[in-house]
């Protein structure tokens, strides 16, 4: 093994055979994606997967790592396959109107190789609707498919595919994804789908889309047991009403995880594919997550998505033709895991602590997500309430008397922190366990890439977003 990664399970061997045998295909496909590192050689795959985890930059990908290898013993296949052996490149994130991104602007500049303003979904400031990489996919024949944690008509899914001055308008992107007819659409979001008055449903207009959807000759698949049965060569799955749940929350029989997403999409996708396809698989629960600075769910939505990404190499083993991207759009939350005093009697050294292993094994005691515990509050929170909580669900940390007054008073930290109660409770964890946060929103970091197979040279290095965009459009069209 040439890694330095812990494999201390009783599964340790088979954990080490299938790592290796992933390996050896990532040192195939870099030899067969090498190209001499201009543009104007780069081999075409013919088919394309994008793993995007929404809010993931340096600082994620390696908590990803270090979390993996201590708490999982297994390697994290994004950092340790992925930039270990592929191309790896970084991308300036900004918007036409702003230093600062939001999804739907970064995630148009990768689709269309255009930059957009915040909120706005594939159309730039001029008023022009830009092909995005799945319009130019289905002009070339290939088979489409788009899987996301979010609702499936959330900024990044919709920016890759349709179009809309904002991103906001649900119902709207709802009838263009209806228009495009992707063979795959797999996330949350049944709202937008069916008509009030239907249980969920939130459509102003009396339609159902399911039904919609179901008449041009796709397979539904509302919860796990009806993906895994799901046969046919198009699939509309929707597992949630809104967002689908963070992994910590997540009950199996009723949503999927993303790899057996990504897993249920591959096998529809490459069924009749003679011109191939492009696979777009988001994990939004990383951006949710660190919005609302909680590391405990970051953590697992991270290993969540990496699951993925072996599903997607795996694919590319038995279809070396086939490139896998595996990149995030922004950072998320300003994450800065740090050492810091253990308290406030004293500022000498004696009195820090590194934040290590010892802390990380206070988060995976965590068992719930801050998100869930806002449901549970609700608007007036109760003390009581909040302890039992507590208690149950973060048993490795206590409440300093200041955070339980901001929550129970329903006040925030700082202007740049607006999720109750959420960003207390990620402070009460910074506190002891040293995964302290800048902020709530996003912030500049430049957005890692990395990329295996063929046509992966191009993004190498330190690019703009819009190159991103500009590459794929160019790989899918062949030249
Ligand atoms: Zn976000």
């Amino acid at each position: 093994m040439e890694y330095p990664i812990r494999l201390r399970v009783p599964g340790a061997a088979l954990l080490r055979f299938a790592f290796a045998a992933i390996t050896a295909c990532a040192v195939a496909l870099a030899g067969c994606a090498s190209v001499s590192g201009s543009e104007g050689q780069a081999q075409t795959p013919t088919n394309v997967i994008i793993m995007l985890a929404d809010g993931a930059a340096p600082t994620q990908w390696d908590f990803g790592r270090y979390s993996s290898s201590v708490l999982r013993q297994q390697p994290f296949v994004t950092t340790d396959v992925v930039f270990r052996r592929g191309t790896v490149g970084l991308l300036i994130t900004g918007p036409a109107d702003a230093y600062v991104t939001d999804s739907a602007a970064a995630g148009s500049a990768m689709a269309t190789g255009f930059k957009v303003n915040n909120g706005v979904v594939s159309v730039t400031p001029d008023g022009k609707s830009i092909a995005t990489v799945m319009e130019v996919a289905k002009a070339k024949g290939k088979r489409i498919g788009l899987v996301t944690t979010a609702t499936v008509y959330d900024a990044t899914p919709a920016a890759f595919s349709i179009h809309a001055r904002s991103r906001r308008d649900s119902q709207a992107l709802v009838d263009q994804f209806m228009a495009l007819e992707p063979d795959v659409l797999m996330g949350g979001g049944a709202d937008y789908f069916l008509p009030v008055g239907v249980p969920g449903g939130k459509r102003k207009d009396g339609k159902d889309v399911i039904a919609a959807f179901r008449a041009k000759g796709y397979q539904v698949a509302r919860n796990t047991a009806e993906l895994r049965a799901a046969t046919g060569p198009r699939l509309l799955g929707l597992f949630a009403d809104d967002d689908m749940d963070f992994e910590i929350d997540r009950d199996p029989a009723k949503e999927p995880t993303t790899a057996e997403m990504a897993q249920a999409a591959l096998e529809v996708l490459a069924r009749s594919s003679p011109h191939g396809f492009v696979l777009f698989v988001e994990n939004e629960n990383v951006d949710t997550a660190g919005h609302a600075n909680d590391a405990a769910s970051l953590m697992r939505a991270l290993w969540a998505f990496d699951d993925a990404v072996k599903v997607a190499l795996d694919f590319q083993r038995d279809s070396p033709d086939t490139l896998v991207i595996v990149t995030g759009d922004h950072e998320t939350g300003g994450f800065s895991p740090t050492y810091a005093l253990k308290d406030l009697s004293s500022l000498s050294s004696a009195n820090r602590f590194y934040t290590g292993d010892a802390q990380l094994r206070m988060l995976e005691r965590i068992t719930m997500s801050f998100n869930a515990v806002r449901d549970k509050l609700g608007k007036k929170p109760s003390g009581e309430v909040l302890d039992q909580l507590l208690a149950a669900h973060f048993p490795a940390f206590r409440l300093d008397p200041d955070l339980r007054e901001l929550i129970l008073k329903q006040r925030t930290l700082e202007r740049n922190f607006s999720y109750l109660p959420q960003n207390v409770l990620g402070r009460m964890v910074a506190r002891q366990a040293g995964f302290y946060w800048g902020t709530s929103g996003h912030t500049p970091e430049p957005a890692l890439v990395g990329a295996i197979g063929p046509g992966a040279e191009l993004f190498r290095g330190y690019q703009d977003n819009t190159d991103f965009g500009r590459h794929l459009h160019r790989l899918i069209n062949g030249r």
